[in-house]
């Protein structure tokens, strides 16, 4: 039976590269030849939200890294869903691990964005993973499972939001979950839907992998039964994210 989810690739270019680079990064997306099966997603700097709008070609899609809970107001250095959409940009990545763990958002606020985002009508990459003491510790289910309870009592709409697994210690580091430790976690995570949201949702929603993800480790890692995709940070920026989009072909 062919999977009824379609395979979903985000680039999370982080705080990275300029109009000169990003510019020549999305030429190459561009003229790339991309799989058309697969969504392609690209989370672009806030102040560059216009700009890879304005040049991507419209097959592939823009996400914000981050939105605020609340329309407009006095929240200085904030951007809200609405000016997102504004911008053409119809994605945003909640509850990155940085965002988590840098920046101090708690499960509760980055729940407030999740369901202020879909509400205003945007599509939510839903980001959850462990720490390496908490899988050293054997809590990776309880951690992940309590992240998705947050990111679940948030949701109307599953079918605007795509889950990314993102183990912490995977991020940047370039120690990639084996594609045996990917299809474990996301295999709980869908069992974990199927018991606390429904079979429906648990076989629709897309559950992608997030973590030192490069060409090389595609392929494999996106053959996994309940691997749905990648969030892709260091490696969205080079040309070798054509090679990734295209793992699932
Ligand atoms: P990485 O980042 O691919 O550079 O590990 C992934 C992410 O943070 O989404």
């Amino acid at each position: 039976i062919m999977s009824p989810r379609k395979f979903f690739v985000g680039g999370n270019w982080k705080m990275n590269g300029d109009k000169q680079s990003l510019g020549e990064l999305i030429n190459t997306l561009n003229s790339a030849k991309l799989h058309a099966e697969t969504e392609v997603v690209c989370g672009a700097p806030a102040i560059y939200l216009d700009f890879a709008r304005s040049k991507l070609d419209p097959k592939i899609g823009v996400a914000a890294q981050n939105c605020y809970k609340v329309a407009k107001g006095a929240f200085t250095g904030e951007i809200s869903p609405a000016m997102i959409k504004d911008c053409g940009v119809h994605w945003v990545i909640l509850g990155h691990s940085e965002r988590r763990h840098v920046f101090g958002e708690s499960d509760e606020l980055i729940g407030q964005k999740v369901a202020h985002a879909l509400e205003n009508g945007l599509g939510v990459i839903a980001c959850i993973g462990e720490k390496l003491d908490e899988r050293e510790a054997g809590i990776t289910e309880k951690v992940v499972f309590a992240q998705t309870k947050v990111i679940a009592d948030n949701v109307k709409d599953w079918s605007k939001v795509v889950l990314a697994y993102e183990p912490v210690w995977a991020i940047g580091t370039g120690k990639t979950a084996s594609p045996q430790q990917a299809q474990e976690v996301h295999d709980k995570l869908r069992q974990w839907m199927k018991a606390n949201v429904s079979e429906a949702v648990a076989n629709s929603v897309r559950i992608i992998y997030g973590g030192s993800v490069t060409g090389a480790t595609s392929k494999e890692l996106g053959s996994q039964k309940d691997v749905d995709g990648f969030l892709v940070g260091g490696a969205s920026l080079k040309p070798e994210f054509v090679d990734i989009i295209n793992a699932h072909a």
